[in-house]
């Protein structure tokens, strides 16, 4: 009984709770379109999340939104599928917009110092990581050798390959992060009509490694 006629509250706000796509967090608890929408964390965060993590977290992704809006990016990077980088080198931050951050309209902006670690894989293989000195190179042999098994193919028979970009940060709501850009070869280096997006991905892991290396940035 009552089930049907009590409605459900959200635990942060205590809206009601309806619509689909809702987040649900820890003891089984939904929350609201709005809260839902406004956070910014990591899914294993997510899922053990006590409403007062929430309420904290979304006073933080204000802040973002301040810290957002003050800062200058002076060099943005926007022809990446799916990933759009932002940098203010004065001040010393980075922000990243991608549905793998679930970051509706407030971009996640960390500051240099969070930054500490960076890998980038094609497909399985690894071709890049803040280990490594000199400049970043995203041709490999894979997609000839044994990467074929990886290629995904779609109805029109496109072949298609996936970046992996995975960061280490201090941050609390994002200590690891995976981002995964699918392209074709004709979208990353740019073919009939498609803008290439290869020398901002690769300006954009320069710049991961000379954050993490300590080193001066390297604008592309
Ligand atoms: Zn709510």
């Amino acid at each position: 009984m009552g089930l049907f006629g009590k409605k459900e509250a959200c635990p942060v706000c205590g809206k009601e709770v309806k619509g689909l796509f809702l987040t649900k967090i820890g003891d089984k608890k939904t929350l609201c379109k709005d809260c839902s929408k406004r956070i910014s964390m990591n899914k294993e965060l997510i899922k053990t999340a006590t409403p007062e993590l929430i309420q904290e977290h979304l006073a933080y992704r204000k802040k973002n939104a301040e810290k957002y809006a003050a800062l200058r990016w002076d060099i943005r990077y926007t022809d990446i599928p799916y990933l759009k980088f932002g940098v203010d080198p004065g001040a010393g931050f980075f922000y990243l917009e991608s549905d793998d951050l679930h970051d509706e309209d407030n971009p996640v902006v960390f500051s240099f110092n969070q930054l500490t670690g960076y890998e980038l894989y094609r497909s399985s293989q690894k071709l890049d990581d803040s280990d490594t000195p000199g400049e970043t190179f995203l041709e490999s042999t894979l997609s000839v050798v044994s990467g074929l098994a990886d290629l995904v193919k779609n109805e029109e028979d496109t072949k298609y390959e996936v970046f992996k970009l995975k960061l280490t940060t201090t941050d609390p709501y994002w200590p690891k992060l995976e981002i995964k850009i699918t392209f074709s070869d004709e979208r990353l280096y740019g073919w009939n009509g498609c803008t290439a997006f290869d020398w901002q991905l690769k300006g954009m892991c320069q710049l991961f490694k000379n954050i993490i290396r300590k080193e001066p940035i390297t604008i592309v």
